[in-house]
């Protein structure tokens, strides 16, 4: 006899966990199978994010940043530090701790929540049964009213620059360098090309990012982008856009990159050590037997439709390894959507408003629709903009760098978007989030009392600055 579940979960990422834990509170009998193991063997939750991705990744951001200040940032405020070391291998122990102290608090949580937790690999069959092979190999037949497979996704690897987890690493290698290397290169400079790329420009690399588009972040408001590049490129990260990496030679210790730069020229340049960071692909291997129904798209992607149902009847899919953006949050709020609708509620999940964060210093934080999107779709909109520079808050902490940007609608007022780049800009964009889930005008947030001093302040102004009633820097347009 198999055992039988209301819910089956493949997979413990931020959309899996969260899925599985919404599920068992609702009183349905859960179970989640993760195949992820520690060095030692051992199997772990949390996925990508906390194992590989967002957490570590932020933890060696803080620490390099701490790292700058200490050493470059503090003279400034009168602080004297003497000679600034830093101990790779002491950096990475403290981001190893904390990936083991927030996989382990999901451990916690699926017990608080009765949540079965099986280690090993889970395979789908037809109706709704699940294969499930054991960390140790044992394989046994599970089965469920509901199944939400969330495997999550993989980096993109490139033939031209195989990763050999030496020299060529990809995101997850780059979390474990052992010291600082002298000549860095990464290719491709989206969210976590930056991300990584500041870390080691922070501790004394020298970094080259190359970019095959010839514009930087595409996918954000081009203002924005705009600002961001000069910030980051005045902080050493030398970002070389229209250049093509069309091949990758090992040489002992170093690597030799061939591209092709912004004229169609053939360019080579040696690093130490150089980070793929092309993109992520949805992970599918070994989860889907022929005959379970479960269809994917032209990318690889599962096929879902807006309420993250599959092609098979009580199969779900949630997270990166379906459409939208590959982003913890989005794929944690499917799985809630989930856990709900399997439970009877109607919950619906509003794809439009998802906050988008890149953790650079300073962050740059975005939701709804950026100006390029609003032109392209023909909606009349105001913008308003406001910098850094004229909030005090900022000046005082030497934050100054950067803007907020507020967008809406020409004839309601309605926000359609925010885009920031500036000090606590992730938290920032949260509040403009709540706005906009609450169908806020620009005006309601001018109207709304900030506190003072904060870094708030540039949202409220930017909001202010949509029709022209700015307080702390001149309009462009005046209106009473
Ligand atoms: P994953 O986290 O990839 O988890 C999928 C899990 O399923 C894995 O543990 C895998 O082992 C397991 N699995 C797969 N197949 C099977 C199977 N057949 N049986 C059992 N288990 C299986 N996003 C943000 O929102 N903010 C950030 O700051 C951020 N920073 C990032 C930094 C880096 C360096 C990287 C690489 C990513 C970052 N991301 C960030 C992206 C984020 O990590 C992903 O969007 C998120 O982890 C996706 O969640 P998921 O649950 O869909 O998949
Ligand atoms: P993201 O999708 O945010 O992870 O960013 C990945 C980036 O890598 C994109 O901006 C791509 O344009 C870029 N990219 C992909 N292939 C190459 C390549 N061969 N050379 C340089 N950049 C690349």
């Amino acid at each position: 006899m198999s055992e039988k579940y209301d819910v089956i979960v493949i997979g413990s990422g931020p959309a899996g966990y969260v899925a599985a834990i919404r599920a068992a509170q609702l009183g349905l009998k859960t179970a989640c199978i993760e195949k992820w193991q520690d060095s030692a063997g051992k199997g772990v939750n949390g996925g990508t994010c906390l194992n590989v991705g967002c957490i570590p990744s932020k933890a060696l951001l803080d620490s390099s940043h701490k790292y700058h200040d200490a050493k470059d940032a503090m003279s400034g405020h009168g602080i004297s530090t003497g000679t600034v070391t830093i101990d790779v291998p002491a950096m990475i122990k403290r981001k190893d701790k904390i990936v083991k102290q927030m996989s382990g608090g999901i451990a916690g949580l699926f017990k608080a929540n009765k949540v079965s937790s099986l280690y090993g690999t889970g395979k789908l069959l037809a109706g709704r049964k699940v294969e499930f092979t054991a960390l140790d190999g044992a394989v046994s037949e599970l089965e469920a009213d509901n199944v939400i497979l969330a495997s999550g996704s993989v980096p993109v690897a490139i033939p031209m620059a195989p990763v050999d987890n030496e020299v060529i690493v990809d995101s997850t290698g780059a979390l474990e360098f052992d010291s600082v290397p002298e000549r860095l290169g990464v290719i491709g400079a989206g969210v976590i090309g930056l991300e990584l790329g500041s870390v080691w420009s922070r501790l004394g690399s020298k970094v080259v990012c190359l970019e095959a588009m010839d514009s930087f972040l595409a996918m954000m408001d081009q203002q924005i982008a705009k600002e961001t590049k000069k910030i980051l490129t005045k902080q050493g990260l030398d970002i070389r856009l229209s250049c093509r990496v069309t091949g990758t030679e090992v040489k002992g210790k170093e690597v030799v990159v061939t591209y092709t730069d912004v004229d169609g020229k053939e360019q080579t340049e040696t690093f130490d050590k150089l980070i793929v960071c092309v993109g992520r692909r949805p992970f599918t291997e070994g989860l889907l037997s022929g005959d379970c129904g479960v269809n994917l798209d032209e990318r690889g992607l599962i096929y879902v439709n807006d309420l993250c149902s599959t092609s098979a009847p009580g199969v779900w899919a949630i997270g990166d390894v379906v459409r939208g953006p590959m982003l913890a949050h989005k794929g944690s709020e499917e799985g809630v959507m989930v856990a709900e609708r399997i439970a009877g509620q109607k919950p619906l999940l509003n794809y439009d408003i998802i906050p988008n964060v890149i953790y650079t210093h300073p962050e740059v934080a975005s939701v709804g629709k950026t100006e390029e999107q609003l032109k392209a779709d023909g909606e009349p909109y105001n913008v308003g903009v406001f910098p850094f520079v004229a909030i005090g808050r900022a000046v005082a902490a030497d934050e100054a760098d950067g803007m907020v940007k507020m967008l809406a609608h020409a004839e309601t007022d309605r926000v359609l978007g925010c885009h920031i780049v500036g000090p606590s800009a992730s938290d920032l964009v949260q509040s403009v989030a709540i706005a906009m889930e609450f169908g806020s005008s620009a005006e309601d947030i001018g109207m709304t009392v900030f506190g003072h001093p904060t870094f708030s302040e540039a949202v409220k102004e930017a909001a202010l600055a949509v029709n022209g009633h700015a307080i702390h820097m001149p309009n462009r347009k005046r209106k009473k």
